[in-house]
């Protein structure tokens, strides 16, 4: 679609209304009966969505295009992260390359925002960050991307990355992540310190990899908040996987839910087999709650498409949310929690809202959580960018 203002009809909302759409300039003017002589596309009584939000994603791990890796289960996250940075550091097919295989599957789908971490410690220095730069510059008319700086190899254990990740927030880092400040760092106050430091020095965000479990993790959630309330950050921390929630007690985690929704820290999960955060406490505690794909085709998992109506059907399962209002709060951990956590303006299916949405092959939105349709057609900033009418 080339021209800027054209009708959509016969297309369904997510609420199940059977409308027209008025785009106009980029955005949604409004709902209704197109006038005589209006450009008009006929929607098929495919289901409107707003574009989906990838809220955790790895662009410098991922190996597509490159041969199949062969996979071990068993090794610990340490041996993990040494073998990854040997096995990436041999690789010929450059960030760009594969980085932008898997940023063009996720358009395909119908992403529209994306969060994703770039690895950063002395051995890698700036090389992933300035790979993805480029990757977000190149595809800026298709995805918007929001880039966290990863201190894969810890921070106090990797001398030198502290320096790094000043630098890269600089240089176009958009939050400062962490991992696991105990495990990693040996020091949980010390290395948090660090990245609420630099959040405050840069008026950052932070997104911090927590995989630490039973009360060490439930420990840390709490110096996070601490950490949050104190610099005023809220609205603007989250805490990615928080497994010890989904080893927690109900006391405890009635107590620590209270405790993040207070200091507006938001979780974010992939939705793994085991230890996923429970949703429906966190959302009864008031915790914005939302999911990304992590690691596709990487060192870390051979599994993943870059599909969020997948992964939004993955946590449908994990938590058996199978009510329509459940499985329409299931989209909302791909559209509208993401898009609050990202702190996105213009974004939704109002008047006056940016034309950043998809259209789908089911006729709602229950069935399509339930059962992903493969056929997207996709329009970001105004334009058509995947898929066909
Ligand atoms: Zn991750």
């Amino acid at each position: 679609m080339t021209t800027n203002d054209f009708w959509l009809t016969n297309l369904v909302t997510p609420s199940g209304e059977r409308t027209a759409m008025h785009v106009a300039a980029g955005r949604i003017s409004g709902y209704g009966t197109p006038p005589a002589g209006a450009s008009i596309t006929d929607a098929n009584s495919r289901l409107l969505l707003p574009a989906l939000i990838e809220g955790h994603v790895h662009l410098d791990k991922v190996l597509w295009g490159t041969p199949w890796p062969g996979y071990r289960s068993g090794t610990t996250v340490k041996e993990r992260i040494a073998r990854e940075k040997t096995f990436r550091g041999a690789l010929s097919v450059p960030v760009e390359t594969r980085g932008g295989l898997l940023v063009e599957a996720e358009i395909a789908f119908g992403t529209g925002h994306l969060r994703t971490h770039v690895d950063i410690d002395a051995d890698w220095g700036l090389t992933n960050l300035e790979a993805v730069l480029r990757i977000r510059e190149r595809y800026a008319d298709r995805i918007d991307i929001e880039i966290v700086a990863f201190p894969q190899s810890g921070i106090l254990a990797a001398p030198g990355t502290a320096d790094l990740l000043d630098v890269a927030l600089r240089e176009g880092a958009d939050l400062i992540g962490g991992l696991d400040p105990a495990y990693i760092d040996g020091d949980p106050k010390g290395s948090l310190d660090i990245v609420f430091g630099l959040a405050e020095k840069h008026h950052k965000g932070v997104d911090i990899h927590l995989h630490e479990g039973g009360p060490l993790g439930l420990f840390e959630l709490d110096l996070i908040a601490e950490r949050t309330r104190a610099l005023s950050l809220g609205g603007k921390v989250t805490v990615s996987h928080a497994y010890c929630l989904g080893q927690a007690s109900p006391d405890e985690l009635s107590a620590t839910a209270e405790t993040l929704a207070r200091a507006g820290v938001s979780i974010m999960t992939s939705a793994p087999e085991h230890s996923m955060p429970p949703l429906r406490p966190l959302w009864a505690a008031g915790v914005t709650v939302f999911c990304g794909n992590d690691n596709i085709r990487d060192s870390w998992s051979p599994f993943g498409t870059g599909d969020l109506l997948e992964r939004a059907n993955i946590a449908a399962r994990q938590q058996n949310l199978v009510a329509d209002d459940e499985l329409h709060a299931a989209l909302n951990l791909i559209t509208g929690a993401t898009a609050k956590v990202m702190g996105l303006q213009g974004y939704g299916l109002s008047p006056g809202d940016r034309v950043d949405f998809l259209l789908v092959d089911a006729p709602s939105v229950p069935e399509t959580i339930a059962s992903p349709p493969r056929n997207r057609v996709v329009y970001k900033a105004g334009k058509l960018v995947a898929g066909t009418l």
